[in-house]
């Protein structure tokens, strides 16, 4: 017979190691929070839909302090005016502070909202490593009719890259010409090491022919555009955790420890501005997230 008080001992292995999976996926939801890969709002949701999820688990001071500037005495602040007791799981809220949290929110951190303009000029960016050149890859290659800009760099080639199909490889004299002759719509500093630009003329060109561009250029450039181009479509590509975002730039290799925490620094300050753009696109599947992207064009 099994005595509920002392379970085998393989039981209580198993319940620690589930314990220990539970708090580390709680873990990960305040990370996603904290680096605002996914919004308060839908963090509620999802403990309401599923109470025993992550979300559903995470204790109410937690999910608080996870966001963006709240700290302790602004946490106990909040609790006490919603009427809320601080040992409250998300999933464990009532009807009523639930809605109050949720007012709460809204007021404060509102969720950005889609702005339902279609574009012929799509550009996309988002944080380091989320995916970018893989969708923007995918979409070249399934949808022809759209044309994928090709932008001018002051790096080096990495292996396997081709001169004038993956980038224009440039000097640091030419990048300057091409600035000073006006030639790129928009142009920046990544990763404060290498510049980058977008050359106007093919664009110019095929938007007259009535074609699709998509740029696939980082924040500062995606601003710029929106400043010369009002009618653009922006487009922020998000990953699906902040943990996959981490995973995704420590497995691709291609970076030393230095450079990949510089590129972490700004992939944190990247996703803070992401209610600058009028569509959000999370990449969990490749195919997926480039067929919702294509789909923003006329
Ligand atoms: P990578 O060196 O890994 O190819 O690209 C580094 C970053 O530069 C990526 O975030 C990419 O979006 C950005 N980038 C590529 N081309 C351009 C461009 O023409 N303009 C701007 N502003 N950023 C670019």
């Amino acid at each position: 017979m099994v005595d509920a008080q002392h379970p085998p001992e393989v039981d209580r292995a198993a319940a620690s190691r589930k314990a220990v999976e539970a708090r580390r996926a709680r873990a990960s939801v305040k990370r996603d929070l904290t680096t605002r890969v996914v919004t308060p709002q839908e963090v509620l949701r999802r403990a309401e839909a599923d109470p025993t999820s992550a979300a559903g688990t995470l204790r109410v001071p937690d999910f608080l302090t996870a966001l963006p500037a709240i700290g302790q005495s602004k946490r106990d602040r909040i609790l006490e005016q919603l009427g809320i007791s601080p040992v409250k799981r998300l999933g464990g809220l009532g009807v009523r502070q639930r809605a109050s949290l949720r007012e709460w929110l809204d007021a404060r951190m509102p969720e950005p909202e889609p702005r339902p303009q279609r574009s012929r000029l799509l550009v996309m960016a988002g944080p380091t490593a989320v995916g970018k050149g893989t969708v923007a890859a995918h979409i070249k290659e399934h949808h022809p009719e759209i044309l994928l800009s090709v932008s001018a760099t002051t790096r080096a080639p990495r292996p396997g890259e081709v001169d004038g199909e993956h980038y224009y490889f440039v000097d640091d004299e030419t990048f300057d010409a091409m600035i000073a002759s006006g030639e790129l719509l928009e142009y920046a500093t990544v990763h404060n090491r290498h510049r980058y630009g977008t050359p106007r003329a093919p664009i110019e060109k095929a938007l007259r022919e009535g074609r699709t561009v998509l740029l696939e250029i980082d924040l500062q450039g995606a601003r710029q555009v929106r400043e010369a181009a009002a009618d653009a479509a922006l487009v922020f590509l998000l990953p699906p955790s902040w943990d996959e975002l981490v995973q995704r730039l420590v497995g691709r290799g291609t970076e030393d420890a230095e450079e990949r925490a510089r590129r972490l620094k700004t992939a944190r300050r990247e996703l803070a501005a992401q209610h600058e753009f009028d569509y959000r696109v999370v990449n969990a599947d490749v195919a997926e997230a480039a067929r919702e992207v294509a789909a923003l064009a006329h």
